[in-house]
C-alpha cells in the first residue's frame, strides 16, 4: 500500500486485508482495503470515500469465480452484505422472489425450494453469492439463471443511481453477461428478482439426473435439490473445506461452441486415437449453426486425465475441469498450468479454451 488513508468513522473499511482466505481456490495476494457494506447507503459511502481518495474499486462476492494475483489488489474491494431475501408479488402460477446480492446463492436456492417453488432447484450447491449470479448466468444440470431472471438492481457509479436491468438489458448467453464481457466497476449488483413456479415439476433435463431417478416418478423439489447435491458431491463441486478437490474455482474453462463445420474437423484430428464405437461428445446450441464441445473430454484426449499435474496445481481427481490449489500455490502458478492445458488443447485439438473465471488483478487477462 503506497500510502494509509484515514477511514472516516462508521465506514465499514478495514485496511491491508488478505483475500486469498475470502476465495475458493485461495491464491492471491491481499487488498489494500476492504469494504463489507451492509445495506445500500453504507455501499455507496464506501464508493465515495475510494473516489475521493482517488483508490480504484473491485466487487467481491463469495469468491468463487475469481483468481486473484499474486500481487494483490491495489484500491479498495466491496464485498456486499445486503443479505435480504423476500417474496414480492404471487400470480399466475409465479411468485417474485427478490434476493441482495450478499445473500449465499445456495440459501436462495433452500429457501426457494421449502417453499415448494420450482426454476432453480438443478443450481443448488453452486457456491457464491447472489449478486455475482448473473455475472456469468450460472447454470448447471440443466438450468440456467437466465431461465427464471425477472431484473436487478445495480447501482450506476457513473450516473449516481440505481438502475433496473431485465434479462435482455444483461444480455446473458453461456456463462456470458454484459458485465463479464465488459468488465470493470461501474456497476455493482444491489439485489435480483427472479420468477419462480409455484405448482411445477422439478426440472429433470440433464442426463445425470434422469438416470438418478431412473424407474422413479414424480420426485419432489426437495428430492431434486438432494440428488443434485449428492452428484456435486461426487465431483468435488460442492464447496467443502475438508474436501481437497474442492479448493477450486469450479470449472475452469467453459465448453468450446464451434461452428459444425469446425466440430467435424476437431472430429476428424482425433479420429485416430477413439476406441472402437466411441464418439466425440457434441451437444447442440441454440443457433443451428453451432455446437458445443466437451472441454473435459478434449483436456482428456489430449493426455491430461484427472489428477493430472504433479506440482501445488493440478487438475482435481474427480473433475476433469477444475484446477485445484493442492496448498500453497501462488496464482502464477494456477495461471501457468492454466495456459499450458489451452497450448496442449490447443496444439492436439485445434481448439482454443476459454477460461471461465475472472482474473483480478493481472496485467493480462486469463
Ligand atoms: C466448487 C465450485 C463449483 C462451482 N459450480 C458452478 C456451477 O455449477 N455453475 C456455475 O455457473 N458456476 C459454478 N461455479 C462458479 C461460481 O460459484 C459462480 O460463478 C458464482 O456465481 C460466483 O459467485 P461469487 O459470489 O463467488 O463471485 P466472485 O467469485 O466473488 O466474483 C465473480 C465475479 O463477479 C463480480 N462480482 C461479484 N459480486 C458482484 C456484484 N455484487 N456486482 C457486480 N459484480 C460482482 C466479481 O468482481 C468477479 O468479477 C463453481 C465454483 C466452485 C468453487
Amino acid at each position: 500500500m503506497s500510502q494509509v488513508r484515514k477511514i472516516p468513522a462508521g465506514l465499514p473499511i478495514e485496511a491491508e486485508v488478505a483475500l486469498a482466505p475470502l476465495t475458493t481456490l485461495g491464491v492471491g495476494g491481499g487488498a489494500d482495503y476492504l469494504g463489507r457494506p451492509r445495506d445500500v447507503a453504507s455501499l455507496v459511502a464506501c464508493v465515495d470515500w475510494a473516489e475521493a481518495e482517488g483508490l480504484r474499486v473491485w466487487w467481491l462476492g463469495g469468491g468463487s469465480n475469481v483468481v486473484i494475483a499474486d500481487q494483490g489488489l491495489r484500491g479498495l474491494v466491496i464485498q456486499p452484505q445486503m443479505r435480504g431475501l423476500s417474496v414480492i408479488a404471487k400470480g399466475s402460477g409465479l411468485e417474485l422472489v427478490r434476493a441482495e446480492a450478499g445473500c449465499a446463492w445456495d440459501d436462495l436456492v433452500l429457501w426457494s425450494v421449502e417453499r415448494g417453488l420450482a426454476g432453480i432447484e438443478c443450481l443448488s450447491g453452486i457456491p457464491g453469492h447472489v449478486g455475482a449470479a448473473p455475472i456469468q448466468n450460472i447454470g448447471a444440470y440443466g438450468q440456467e439463471l437466465r431461465e427464471v431472471f425477472v431484473e436487478s438492481e445495480l447501482w450506476d457509479r457513473e450516473e449516481r443511481r440505481v438502475v433496473r436491468w431485465n434479462a435482455e438489458d444483461w444480455r446473458f448467453g453461456y456463462r456470458e453477461s454484459r458485465l463479464k464481457q465488459e468488465g470493470g466497476s461501474r456497476y455493482v449488483v444491489l439485489a435480483v428478482v427472479l420468477g419462480l413456479w409455484q405448482e411445477k415439476a422439478p426440472s429433470l433435463r440433464y442426463r445425470d439426473l434422469q438416470a438418478y431417478f431412473a424407474g422413479r416418478s414424480n420426485p419432489s423439489l426437495r428430492e431434486v435439490r438432494e440428488a443434485v447435491l449428492t452428484i456435486r458431491r461426487q465431483k468435488s463441486m460442492v464447496w467443502d473445506l475438508d474436501d481437497p478437490n474442492a479448493r477450486s474455482a469450479g470449472s475452469f474453462f467453459t465448453n468450446p461452441v464451434v461452428l459444425r463445420s469446425m466440430a467435424d474437423a476437431v472430429r476428424e484430428r482425433l479420429a485416430q486415437g477413439l476406441a472402437d464405437g466411441e464418439q466425440m461428445p457434441v451437444y447442440p446450441t441454440e443457433q443451428q449453426t453451432h455446437v458445443k464441445l466437451s472441454a473435459a473430454w478434449l483436456i482428456e484426449r489430449c493426455g491430461m486425465p484427472k489428477g493430472y499435474g504433479d506440482g501445488a496445481v493440478g487438475i482435481s481427481q474427480r473433475h476433469t475441469l477444475a484446477l485445484i490449489n493442492r496448498g500453497g500455490a501462488p496464482a502464477s502458478e494456477v495461471m501457468a498450468f492454466a495456459r499450458h492445458i489451452q497450448q496442449r488443447v490447443q496444439e492436439v485439438c485445434g481448439v482454443c479454451l476459454q477460461p471461465e473465471p475472472i482474473a483480478l488483478g493481472f496485467e493480462e487477462g486469463l
